[in-house]
């Protein structure tokens, strides 16, 4: 469902982020992306959702080819894609619940069915009683799990999560686990760039890592480390 092939990126100055990526991953696959920083191992997360286009190469996320696809189908792409950010980036003004009700609002969802998914979603995430407070009302774990409800909201079949743990403690990191690990069990594909190389070495699942611009390693039940 995700396939790159040959996949290079130079951004506009000169600096090359990937250098020749050919990788595919199929429907309902947990993949953790390591790799030192600088790898490349976020431009190889936003050419899935489009926000980069490689400069060679393609990238086809459901036989559907990033670089000529129309600019107006772009929409119905990231739709398919939920994207949890290692800082949450939460709307700071609005409560839990109109933070992940406005990603259905803004996909103009009839409003008769919000309530009961944007209620259904903050069970998933054990976050219901908190659905009136503000952000930084919540912890830090708390938030994290907000920005996973957003992402989620809508079904995607893709959930892509950069450093999701990076900003949290280690009992909280594992909270966040084990919720991305029960939508995986879903059936929706995790992508999940880390460098918690306890997490990747407990809950083993494969492991893509990402040097240079360059796949050095792809294995299954894979554990943590590379090169550099
Ligand atoms: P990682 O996520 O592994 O830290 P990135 O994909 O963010 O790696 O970055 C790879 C390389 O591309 C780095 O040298 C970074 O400075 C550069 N880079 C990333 N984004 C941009 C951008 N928008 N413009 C220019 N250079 C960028
Ligand atoms: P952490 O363990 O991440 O440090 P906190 O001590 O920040 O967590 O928060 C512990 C609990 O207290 C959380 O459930 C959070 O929702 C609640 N809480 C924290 N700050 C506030 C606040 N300003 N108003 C209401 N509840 C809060």
């Amino acid at each position: 469902m995700i396939e790159m092939q040959g996949v290079y990126k130079t951004y506009p100055n000169g600096v090359t982020a990937l250098n020749g990526l050919d990788v595919t991953i199929d429907q309902g696959e947990f993949v953790y992306v390591v790799g030192p920083s600088g790898a490349g191992k976020s431009t190889f997360t936003k050419l899935i959702y489009r926000e980069e286009k490689p400069t060679t190469g393609t990238v086809l996320i459901n036989d559907i080819n990033t670089s000529t696809m129309k600019q107006r189908r772009i929409p119905k792409l990231r739709r398919q894609i939920g994207v949890v950010y290692q800082d949450f980036r939460l709307l700071p003004t609005l409560t839990v619940y109109e933070n992940v009700a406005f990603a259905l609002e803004v996909i103009e969802e009839h409003p008769q069915n919000i309530r009961r998914r944007v209620m259904d979603v903050l069970d998933q995430v054990r976050l219901k009683n908190k659905a009136r407070f503000l952000p930084d009302e919540l912890s830090g774990g708390e938030q994290q799990r907000v920005s996973i409800a957003r992402a989620i909201v809508n079904h995607p079949k893709v959930v892509i999560a950069d450093e999701p743990t990076g900003n949290l403690d280690p009992d909280t990191s594992w909270e966040i686990m084990h919720i991305l690990d029960e939508i995986n069990s879903g059936g929706t594909t995790v992508l999940m760039a880390t460098h918690s190389q306890e997490i990747v070495n407990t809950i083993r699942r494969r492991v893509i890592a990402i040097e240079d611009g360059m796949l050095v390693r792809d294995q299954s039940n894979g554990e943590y480390g590379y090169e550099y």
